[in-house]
């Protein structure tokens, strides 16, 4: 006979695990396999500001222009599908997966989502989503700010280097021409202008464990969170 996973329902209706964290702290790597591994719907909130970030690009707006942001922000439909249980944004229906994960767009991204109109149209839909069902979601506020009383708090972070160094491999793999000390200031760049905004800055809740995955695997980092879930009493059976 072969093993059957039931989850216990009671426990985790509405669970919810936040993720928050520099760029490149291997947050989504993390949380997509925590959740794979729970049977929750993992949700990428960068991928979320990215594709406003997108979509401002696209109509040529600077970052510096406010009011520009604010008006046409109302007019953008961000949605989010699964498709084979991968997160895919819809950017006024558009599928924009392919084209948001660039260093432009990440820099775009970091620039206007410091503009609390853009913060609350996307926090609404994030907080929609954790209602509906369970959720690893991964950002820079969820622990602070979008889901204040998630059952697991993680801040997950590394030494620059290390961040720059992973990030330089993975755009290497994709074929993209880069440089590593470029990469590197363009990350302590966003980390900088994330942790000083007004609204919402990139800051470890209270209540979040720190985990510095420097010198630890992909592997290990998931072990420890997993270890934080079960401390809450939740738990799989195995029949
Ligand atoms: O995580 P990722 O690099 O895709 O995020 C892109 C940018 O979106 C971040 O640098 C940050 O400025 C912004 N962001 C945010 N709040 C979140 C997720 C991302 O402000 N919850």
């Amino acid at each position: 006979m072969g093993v059957t996973k039931v989850t216990t329902k009671i426990l985790i209706m509405g669970y919810s695990i936040a993720i928050d964290g520099p760029a490149g702290a291997g947050k989504s790597t993390i949380a997509k396999e925590v959740a794979k591994k729970l049977g929750f719907i993992y949700v990428d909130t960068g991928a979320m500001y990215r594709a406003m970030a997108l979509f401002f690009l696209r109509r040529g707006i600077s970052p510096e222009d406010t009011k520009r942001i604010e008006e046409e922000c109302e007019q953008v439909n961000i949605s989010i599908q699964y498709q084979q249980g991968v997160q895919v944004v819809l950017l006024n229906g558009e599928n924009v997966n392919h084209l948001i994960r660039t260093e432009e767009v990440g820099k775009m991204a970091s620039a206007t989502s410091t503009n609390g109109q853009v913060r609350r149209k996307l926090v609404a839909l994030q907080q929609e989503l954790a209602q509906s069902c369970c959720v690893v979601m991964d950002g820079r506020d969820i622990g602070t700010c979008v889901l204040p009383s998630a059952d697991v708090k993680v801040y997950l972070t590394a030494d620059s280097k290390v961040r720059a160094k992973r990030r330089y491999l993975e755009l290497k793999e994709k074929g993209e021409v880069c440089d590593l000390n470029t990469i590197e200031e363009d990350i302590k760049a966003r980390d900088l202008q994330d942790m000083n905004r007004k609204i919402s800055p990139l800051r470890q809740a209270q209540d979040a464990v720190l985990i510095d995955s420097s010198q630890l695997s992909p592997q290990e980092v998931m072990e420890k969170i997993y270890l934080l879930v079960q401390e809450t009493g939740y738990r799989e059976n195995k029949e």
